[in-house]
């Protein structure tokens, strides 16, 4: 077994090019083709009947939102929508398929021939073509028990969940991915990264990629370089591998550098690349073969005889068209510029999911840099732990602007603010119910105040005279005493003030 390459060795001595496969699992409320509920996370096997369990004598119908989700990704895609579309059986036996077969699209997918612009860091905008995204049925799950790596090999047994069989999925294709060379791992995660996001913004999806809503199969391929952009374009492509089932942004730019290197490394040595599926490992960081790829001809497809052609008429998808949202790229950057964010802020609130909720917030009276604060701080910390997205977390946009406004009317200093955070993450209720269940407000009350500077000024009249002397530094020790008589509920630089203004009078 060779070694691999660098990545950069790699890369100066082979172009890569890739193909990327995302499936989208849809947010429809029932089943592609039975009226199951479409829903994450039920106990295991509640969710079916004998269509989706593949029963003698059973008939699929098509879900008309399935195909309404399917037509208006394709349009956000720059995609043509076929006029006429077929579902097709793809025939292959497994216990995660019941039918033996998948109703998947071959020959005439739904959506054909978009692209997809897709921006990386260094600003330049790369545009990946999208060769069809098909309509198709999710299979059900299989979880392996016994071996160490939760993978078939090793286990004991196999647990079958037929929930997840029969959700509607859109699989999404690229053309080939050719000219990225370095920047092909980045473009990789890039594309993804938009294709979620458009996903989100027409709200089809749950897009968790954690709990495989989105999966990406990653190929690629090697071949030698050339010394011109067109004398590359000449040289065929090599053999590829597909990564299967790639299910982070993370793992899926891992897998790109990886497989280059791991080709290269066996191109350099004279050794073969086999075309054959393959796994990503998390731990170690690579990936170990799977079975070799099969060809479209071993699946043998034919035509679903069960159900009718899809034919939909051009008012309606003119009408779906309308119903586009304005595409994430051009919406992040008009928000971008009307908070006045810097391109890290704005990558930063991308990445964590606080768009809207910062939109929101804003939209609820806050100023952007005070909704950028709690949500991109505090919240984004309480998120992290808890392990769960931002947008799950038991506090609403409102309950945000709501403690930024007690901030800039005085009531609340920063500290308060994130006990009364606290206390709404903790279910106490609303910022305002929970600043008076705790006693949270601050202490504005001129005489109170005096009084605690009174009392902290006799109790150490040494620091007094000090500072009466010009060493206005020994007042922090004052300052301090006054927050701890109030349990830190005074504003520390009011306090300041009115240390000052006592003993000059
Ligand atoms: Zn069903």
């Amino acid at each position: 077994m060779s070694e691999p390459l660098s990545f950069d060795e790699a890369i100066e001595r082979f172009d890569p090019v890739m193909g990327i496969e995302v499936h989208v699992e849809l947010n429809t409320k029932t089943k592609m083709f039975c009226s199951c509920a479409n829903r994450f996370g039920a106990p295991a096997n509640s969710q079916v009947c004998p269509v989706c369990l593949g029963l003698p004598g059973a008939m699929p119908a098509v879900n008309h939102k399935a195909v309404e989700s399917a037509i208006r990704l394709g349009l956000a895609l720059n995609c043509a929508v076929a006029e006429h579309s077929t579902f097709a059986r793809k025939n292959y036996f497994y216990p995660d398929l019941s039918k033996d077969y998948q109703i998947s699209q071959y020959e005439d997918p739904i959506d054909f021939d978009g692209y997809l612009d897709v921006e990386l860091a260094d600003g330049t905008v790369w545009r990946v073509g999208i060769e069809r995204a098909h309509m198709e049925e999710d299979a059900a799950k299989n979880t392996h028990i016994g071996g160490a790596t939760g993978r078939i090999q090793g286990a004991d047994y196999t647990l079958v969940d037929y929930n997840r069989g029969g959700t509607p999925l859109v699989e999404i294709v690229t053309k080939p991915i050719e000219g990225a060379g370095s920047k092909a791992p980045e473009l990789a995660r890039a594309y993804v990264a938009a294709l979620r996001e458009l996903v989100i913004a027409l709200g089809i999806s749950d897009a968790r990629m954690e709990q495989g809503s989105i999966r990406a199969d990653v190929n690629l391929s090697l071949r030698p370089r050339a010394a011109t952009a067109a004398e590359q374009a000449a040289v065929p492509f090599g053999k590829r591998s597909e990564t299967k089932n790639v299910n982070s942004l993370r793992s899926i730019e891992k897998t790109i550098r990886y497989e280059i290197s791991r080709q290269a490394g066996l191109l350099a040595t004279g050794e073969l690349v086999v075309q054959e599926t393959r796994h990503w490992h998390e731990d170690s960081e690579s990936t170990s073969p799977g079975r070799s790829k099969e060809e479209a001809d071993d699946y043998r497809y034919f035509p679903e005889p069960d159900l009718l052609p899809i034919e939909p008429s051009r008012a309606w998808v003119e009408s779906l068209r309308r119903t586009l949202p304005e595409p994430p790229a051009v919406r992040r950057a008009r928000l971008r510029s009307e908070w006045g964010f810097t391109e890290l802020e704005m990558g930063d609130a991308v990445n964590a999911g606080a768009v809207d909720l910062i939109a929101a917030t804003v939209a609820a009276g806050t100023s952007p840099a005070g909704a950028r604060k709690w949500w991109l701080g505090e919240l984004a910390r309480t998120a992290n732990e808890r392990g769960v997205d931002l947008a799950a977390l038991p506090v609403s946009a409102e309950d945000v602007a709501a403690v930024e406004s007690m901030i800039s009317s005085g009531r609340l200093t920063d500290k308060l603010a994130r006990q009364v955070l606290e206390g709404v993450l903790a279910g106490e209720g609303s910022p305002a119910a929970v600043v008076s269940a705790r006693g949270l407000e601050i202490v504005s009350d001129h005489a109170a105040l005096l009084s605690a500077i009174d009392a902290a000024l006799a109790a150490q009249p040494d620091i007094a005279a000090k500072i009466r002397g010009g060493k206005v530094q020994a007042i922090g020790a004052i300052v301090g005493a006054v927050m701890k008589a109030t349990r830190g509920q005074a504003d520390a630089a009011r306090v300041r003030e009115l240390i000052l203004e006592r003993l000059s009078s």
